[in-house]
């Protein structure tokens, strides 16, 4: 035993277990065997299957749950739909007070809640009880707000259905949290399927709100393996998918849920960078460190595993931090003083061993500070790994766990290159005292989420997501809410068409260029002139280009005469045209640098241009399509009054200050995707083409649009618009062709960063799926009808929506 003074001169700390003995309780009540939750109610099945779940620290059982098949699948998706009939159509202040009363009990279990996350996750309790926990009641607060303003905020919208979600290991009850609170706020159900290593905090979590008396079959939590999970994904009565994990099963489901007009949103993996620049507050900065790679063990999504020193503060930095590094403590996660707890499990403990044997192969100095770790239970000492190459596998892989790699950059511009040398793009956090630096930095690295001199900050006000292969969809703040909306006016697509079966071959994409079509004979006479031929090129860069095949493709009205020609594309028009609209944002100004104003004043010249042709363009779709003047003319005033819309949006959706729990300010950026391929509908050639070009440029993207196949004319006659309006080379490409052979080039195309389409149903599958190999973003109308002309399907908030990315970054104010 110490003396007191002995301690005071060491500052060793005691102790300081929290108890776990009502988490035991709670856990024998139940016999340590749980069933299913759904309709209120825990089903046992008949023969059931239990599996274990371990304390990782101690490997003590703590519980069996059982193993879902098809039949509990089933059930509780029946539950949830029964579910959604009423509680879809309940006002959203009912909704509301029922999201208050989850809310509130949480917070009366609250301690509960802590420490069975601990135990079952490993996590250190001063974590779950001052993180996790907070945020799970903070989200359903937020959320309930929502649900209060949304028959009045968001009327234009509809529920989406019966939602299947499916959370990761790492934060059980947070991405329960951010996965349930705003499905139920905006009328949907749910299915929810926990990990297979945490899943007994979901049903506790279960109970209560059962306890705060929410309706029977509104959440349902299945417990089961990834075969449960993938049944939730394939369940035809299932509406949606919104999945949080790793980005190898994000692509499973992508492939999985393609064509099928299901929602789906993928939360998935990252490799943040954590840029440190000379005039950052170093010390401060190694603290942020710590937070960003040893908080859960590293065991997190967003967690700072990049570690960008500048050059020449380099050797001082990694001394403090490994100087701190040696003060971390390791143990028991019920022990209040404890930094980090043990690894979720054996297999994930080896995954992460083996990562730091890969960083040593690769030429990586290991560093391990020389501390006490537990002999029992699966702990991981802090690992700092330098002197690794750039392009190192443990540089590049997402390793999850308590393993940080460091590199030195030189300046600004090397920092940004080297933070976006990656295929994700979830987080970053940049540490600088020069705002001017940090922000202007901030605005060029490509992920969702900025932490400022700050790092990993969470708050339900604030949405979560990434870019690249860290996947699509937002979840917190109201960008969190589209994921559980649709439009009013748009009921779940069930498009007709039937998948191929695996390893089918498909002949979707292939097109055989066309030969000379024979026109009826004509007679030679003394009045016949003939015509000055005139044929459409593609229109790439900002000039009218000759197809590369030079291959032509002739345009055909109504009667099935010819009316003209145009270039059959081919991949390296595509290429030559995605280069062009690259180009585009890195001319000086880039389109994206723009400002709004000056892309409002383009739109509202093309706008002009074309209404000085109005009787032109109106005459080519009747000459197209055989309709009469009035609604040909009435198509292309539409499209002049939706240029007019989206130049009036190009200065007027750039985002929102977030009120999150922060002292200091979190702004939303609605930041342009980037190089957008867009596959134009048939109907409507003038209007379809320019309800989707417009939207995109006016966000700052540059497009390769491909006109309707049918009927491409007025898109090709648009070039004069174009060139006559200011518009800069490269930032509208046009590349005429066969629809399907062109988009399957954009989605295979790496550096296209999102594709619209509006083709088949079969197409929208082909789209979907293939999209999967980059996780590209993309949209697709599946075949259905749209009205152009009306003003909700065919320049509604989801255009806006489409064209946008969010990125969120936190700026501390203050000392
Ligand atoms: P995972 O292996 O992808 O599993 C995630 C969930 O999907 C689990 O419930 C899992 O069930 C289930 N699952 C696995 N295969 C499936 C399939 N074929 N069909 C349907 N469901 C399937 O990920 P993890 O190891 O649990 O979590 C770590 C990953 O999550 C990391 O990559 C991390 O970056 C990511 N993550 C991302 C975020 C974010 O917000 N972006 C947040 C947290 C974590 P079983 O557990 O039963 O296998």
């Amino acid at each position: 035993m110490s003396t007191l003074l002995e301690i005071f001169e060491t500052m060793e700390y005691g102790p300081a277990p929290e108890s776990d003995a009502a988490v035991n309780t709670w856990l024998e009540e139940h016999g340590r065997k749980f069933g299913l939750f759904i309709n209120n109610q825990w089903v046992q099945p008949e023969n059931a299957k239990y599996y274990p779940s371990l304390n990782p620290a101690n490997h003590v059982l703590l519980a069996e749950t059982t193993q879902a098949g098809q039949t509990e699948v089933d059930l509780a998706v029946t539950a949830a739909r029964n579910a959604f009939d009423s509680w879809s159509k309940i006002s959203g202040m009912k909704r509301a007070r029922y999201l208050y009363a989850i809310a509130r009990n949480i917070q009366k279990h609250q301690r509960l809640l802590a420490v069975l996350e601990s135990v079952d996750n490993g996590k250190p309790i001063r974590e779950s009880r001052d993180i996790d926990v907070p945020l799970l009641a903070r989200h359903f607060y937020y959320y309930a707000g929502w649900s209060q303003l949304m028959d009045r905020e968001l009327s234009d919208y509809q529920p989406v259905g019966v939602v299947g979600q499916i959370i990761p290991w790492n934060f059980p009850l947070l991405m329960l949290a951010w996965k349930i609170a705003p499905a139920l706020a905006m009328g949907n159900t749910v299915v929810l399927k926990p990990a297979s290593y945490t899943r007994l905090s979901a049903l506790l979590f279960a109970e209560i709100v059962a306890e705060s008396g929410l309706p029977p079959g509104v959440i349902n939590i299945i417990t089961g393996s990834s075969k449960a999970g993938s049944m939730i994904v394939k369940h035809p009565d299932v509406d949606k998918i919104a999945f949080t994990g790793s980005t190898e099963v994000g692509r499973i489901l992508r492939r999985q849920t393609a064509g099928s007009g299901k929602k789906l949103s993928l939360e998935l993996g990252g490799k943040s960078p954590f840029l440190v620049f000379e005039d950052a507050d170093l010390d401060s900065a190694v603290e942020g460190v710590v937070d960003a790679i040893w908080f859960n063990q590293g065991q997190v999504c967003c967690a700072g595993s990049r570690l960008l020193v500048q050059e020449n503060v380099a050797e001082n930095f990694i001394q403090k931090l490994k100087t701190r590094m040696d003060k971390i403590r390791v143990g028991d996660p019920l022990d209040k003083c404890i930094d980090m707890g043990a690894i979720v499990d054996q297999s994930q403990w080896d995954t992460i061993n083996s990562w730091v044997k890969t960083g040593v192969d690769e030429g990586g100095d290991l560093f391990q500070p020389d501390i006490q770790v537990p002999d029992k239970g699966l702990f991981y000492k802090p690992s700092l790994i330098t002197g690794l190459n750039p392009a190192a596998s443990t540089v590049q892989e997402e390793i999850f766990g308590p393993v940080l790699v460091s590199l030195t950059f030189r300046n600004p511009a090397e920092a940004v290159a080297l933070a976006n040398n990656t295929r994700y793009g979830l987080a970053a956090s940049v540490w600088s005292e020069n705002i001017n630096l940090a922000l202007d930095v901030a605005s060029k690295i490509k992920a969702g989420t900025i932490w400022i001199n700050c790092t990993n900050l969470f708050d339900g006000a604030s949405g979560f997501g990434g870019y690249r292969e860290s996947g699509f969809g937002r979840e917190g703040g109201k960008e969190g809410l589209f994921e559980y909306l649709r439009p009013a006016w748009n009921s779940r697509p069930r498009p007709d068409f039937k998948p191929p079966q695996p390893g089918q071959k498909t002949s979707w994409g292939q097109h055989t260029p066309s030969r000379p079509v024979l026109p009826s004979q004509v007679e030679l006479n003394d009045q016949l002139q003939p015509k000055v031929d005139r044929t459409a090129k593609m229109y790439i860069g900002g000039k009218q280009a000759r197809p590369d095949g030079n291959y032509t493709m002739p345009v055909m009205n109504k009667k099935g005469e010819m009316i003209g020609q145009v270039g059959d594309g081919n991949r390296k028009d595509i290429r030559n045209a995605v280069e062009a609209a690259h180009a585009a944002h890195l001319a000086k100004p880039g389109w994206s640098m723009r400002h709004g104003y000056n892309r409002a004043q383009i739109l509202y010249f093309i706008a002009e241009n074309l209404n000085a042709r109005n009787a032109e363009f109106t005459q080519r779709i009747v000459e197209m399509t055989g309709q009469s003047k009035k609604s040909a003319q009435s198509e292309v005033d539409t499209a002049i009054e939706r240029l007019f819309t989206y130049a009036a949006w190009a200065d007027k959706y750039g985002g929102s200050v977030q009120e999150t729990t922060l002292r200091g300010i979190t702004v939303a950026v609605n930041e342009p995707v980037g190089v957008i391929g867009i596959a134009c509908p048939d109907e409507y050639p003038l209007l379809g083409f320019v309800s989707l070009m417009a939207p995109a440029i006016a966000r700052g993207n540059t497009v390769v649009m491909v006109p309707s196949q049918k009927h491409p004319l007025s898109a090709t006659d648009f070039y004069q618009v174009l060139d006559t309006s200011d518009v800069p080379g490269g930032v509208v490409n046009i590349v005429t062709g066969n629809r399907d052979h062109l988009t399957k080039t954009l989605v295979e195309h790496e550096d296209v960063d999102m594709v619209w389409y509006f083709g088949s149903a079969e197409g929208s599958y082909h789209v979907e799926f293939e999209s999967a190999a980059n996780m590209k973003r993309t949209w697709v109308g599946y075949g259905q009808p749209r009205n152009w002309l009306d003003d909700e399907q065919g320049a509604g908030h989801e255009f806006l929506h489409e064209a946008t990315q969010v990125k969120n970054i936190w700026v501390p104010t203050g000392e």
